[in-house]
């Protein structure tokens, strides 16, 4: 069989994609992955720091990211941290509520820790304009290129067929209502097609013409040197700032800030920039921190959705097309509800 014949193919073989292709292949569907690059090396995917945790004051996100936990928590690309999530006074009773759901539905262990108790137990913290932390202990983060390549490997186990270094340049659906796909290696025909091409998705459906809440956004993350060993035991994100960060090992660590850098091409990479917020962010909530080294940092472009949740979901214009991208910054914990939503849809037609 060559994959002209492949009976589902996936555009893109990012996290999401990879994930989708191990569900699929794994519950016996013929399955074809056209990856243009190196499977979860580029995208957003390949410059990821792959926390994986269930608390997220969004209780949506949450539910899809308990899953997330469950199946990745103790794979072999993953590594336990803890997170912890920092939250203002007038969030309070919010987290609360949340963590109390957490608890009761999926058993998830979280401890609610007050400013004089955040002290004691995270002394490298500043805690002022602080109203509770959130800590969850079985959180870490994964490898995320490792963690596609082993999805991969496991749909080739069940016989999918990876194709690296092959870009989809155009799909159409032709008069008989088939679809094609053109590509390097000529002209694909899947009964079933899914793009899972991050934020090159939008411009990959544009013949579609099917409006998608899809816009791309730079994410960054500085990696940084402290003086000291564990200056950042634990992951975590200050909700006051919008700083997120994990340990990266040693005296290493890596930091975030939300960027402004909206509507940008899928393959975009500026250079670091000054950037005074994350300075200030920096200094006033891990004091410790403040002088730590640059070592540079990693920037992607992801596909961004209003409700961070991304698009998955069939089209509504083409039945035999489905959608999983615009996981907003979050995809690695989103991929496995992802995969599951396709798996569903797949088996339903
Ligand atoms: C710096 C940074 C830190 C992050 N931290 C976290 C985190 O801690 N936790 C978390 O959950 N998420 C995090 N994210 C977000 C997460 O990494 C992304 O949401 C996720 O990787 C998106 O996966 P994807 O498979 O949808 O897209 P991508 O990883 O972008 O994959 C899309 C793939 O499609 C391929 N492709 C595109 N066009 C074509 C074409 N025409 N033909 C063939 N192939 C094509 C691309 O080469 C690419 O490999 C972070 C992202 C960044 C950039």
């Amino acid at each position: 069989m060559t994959p002209r014949d492949a009976d589902l193919v996936i555009v893109g073989a990012g996290i999401v994609g990879s994930c989708i292709a191990a569900a699929t292949a794994r519950a016996g569907f013929d399955t074809c992955v056209v990856e243009q690059q190196r499977i979860g090396a580029s995208g957003a995917t390949g410059a990821s720091g792959g926390i994986v945790r269930t608390y997220h004051d969004d209780p949506a996100l949450a539910d899809r990211a308990a899953l997330a936990m469950n199946a990745l928590g103790s794979s072999p690309e993953f590594t336990r941290t803890g997170f912890l999530s920092l939250h203002p006074p007038e969030a309070v009773e919010r987290a609360v509520a949340e963590v109390q759901r957490l608890r009761s539905r999926y058993a998830t262990e979280l401890e609610l820790l007050t400013p004089e108790r955040l002290s004691g137990r995270f002394p490298m913290l500043n805690t002022s304009g602080l109203g509770v932390g959130v800590f969850e202990p079985n959180a870490g983060f994964v490898d995320p290129t490792a963690l596609s390549r082993r999805f991969a490997r496991e749909a080739r186990e069940h016989g999918a067929r990876l194709l690296e270094g092959v870009s989809v340049s155009a799909m159409r659906v032709d008069t008989s209502g088939a679809l094609e796909l053109e590509c390097s290696l000529g002209t694909l025909r899947p009964r079933t097609l899914i793009v899972a091409a991050g934020a090159a998705s939008s411009a990959l459906l544009a013949w579609l013409d099917e409006p998608l809440a899809l816009r791309s956004k730079g994410i960054c993350a500085r990696h940084l040197i402290a003086e000291t060993e564990h200056a950042l035991p634990c992951g975590f994100e200050d909700l006051t700032t919008g700083m997120y960060g994990r340990p990266l090992g040693g005296r290493r660590f890596l930091i975030g800030r939300p960027t402004t850098d909206w509507d940008l091409p899928p393959n975009a990479s500026p250079p670091l920039r000054a950037d005074p917020l994350f300075e200030y962010a920096l200094r006033m909530r891990l004091p410790r921190c403040a002088a730590a080294v640059s070592e540079g940092g990693r920037y992607a472009v992801d596909g961004y959705t209003p409700d961070g949740l991304g698009i998955v979901r069939s089209s509504a214009r083409v039945g035999n097309l489905f959608i999983a991208t615009g996981f907003s910054g979050s995809g690695v914990k989103l991929a496995p509800a992802a995969a599951e939503r396709v798996l569903n849809w797949v088996r339903a037609r």
